[in-house]
């Protein structure tokens, strides 16, 4: 863990300078108080709404559980299947030059940051999941890397200050709060000028109000929304929400959204997520779900917003 990067940090209730004291960072005005857990900055006490708490306990129980696998080895297939890929369609927006930051959102065991961090660049990832950072540390240790900083925190209240980042990125991240203005804002607020939010969303079509809907995914519609809400919380007792709340959008509300959240240029497209579909048995089918989800509209499962702040 690269401590020079403390300089990132603030309070994430009234953006004040914090001070850093025996294992803990401190806020004079508002006088809280953050512990470093095995050498993780928490800020986790800002976790406050029922249902976030809700995944947060459902996410450290995965990561718990993984602890017991060969971390390294996961971490490394994930990298040797994705990185490639998504670092193509992100950087079509914003390059990564030396010397400048990296952050991840709901960045899990940080596979994305390991690959870039070995490549020279500094990141800093945070996440919900304090056992989820607990793994990527170890892998970060264990293979000596030098340069990151790993955060405990809210993604819609942020322990960092104001324009710090020159690129962000966040898969499947934003589709998890319910008030998806604050939490673009909130991106907005922590990239510097000229800085890229990438985020990989749902996408709302007849997949996400179809299949999709085995994992009780809300389509972002006037009128819709309210329905579709009410039947998996309600009705289905959130049964069927394997992933917690979670929306998909249309490209046009992805737009709109981010300007009103005072971004300058935002871009949207289909994301090339590299979907396998192995739960599918059947042969032809799975062929066909992968045609259809990468050849047609109606069946994309994920879309992109690049945003230039
Ligand atoms: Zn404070």
């Amino acid at each position: 863990m690269n401590k020079t990067l403390y300089r990132l940090l603030c309070c994430p209730y009234c953006k004040n300078e914090l001070l850093h004291k025996r294992g803990s960072f401190v806020c004079g005005p508002c006088g809280k108080k953050f512990p470093i857990q095995q050498g993780i900055p928490n800020f986790s006490l800002t976790i406050e709404e029922k249902g976030m708490r809700l995944s947060q306990r459902k996410w450290n129980e995965k990561y718990e559980k993984d602890a017991k696998k060969d971390v390294v080895k996961e971490i490394k297939s994930l990298d040797k299947k994705f990185f490639q890929p998504t670092w193509e369609q992100i950087t079509k927006y914003k390059k990564l030059k030396p010397g400048r930051l990296f952050l991840e959102i709901g960045c899990g065991t940080f596979y994305l940051g390991r690959h870039l961090a070995l490549d020279g660049q500094t990141v800093i990832g945070i996440d919900m999941s304090i056992e989820a950072l607990k793994l990527a540390r170890l892998v970060f240790e264990k293979e000596k890397i030098p340069n990151y900083l790993l955060v405990c925190g809210n993604v819609l209240n942020m322990p960092f200050k104001h324009n710090s980042f020159d690129l962000l990125y966040g898969a499947g991240v934003i589709e998890h709060f319910r008030d998806t203005l604050v939490s673009v804002k909130e991106l907005q607020r922590v990239l510097k000028k000229g800085g890229v939010a990438y985020n990989t969303v749902p996408y709302l079509n007849l997949g996400s109000l179809t299949y999709r809907q085995v994992w009780g995914n809300i389509p972002r519609l006037p009128v819709l929304e309210d329905l579709f809400a009410f039947f998996h919380t309600r009705m289905l007792r959130a049964k069927h929400m394997r992933f917690g709340y979670e929306l998909s959008f249309s490209q046009s509300y992805l737009k709109k959204i981010h300007k009103r959240a005072g971004f300058s240029q935002t871009n949207t497209g289909q994301f090339n997520c590299q979907l396998d579909f192995d739960y599918l048995k059947n042969k032809t089918l799975r062929r066909l779900a992968i045609h259809l989800a990468t050849h047609s509209r109606l069946f994309w499962p994920m879309i992109y917003v690049a945003a230039t702040k």
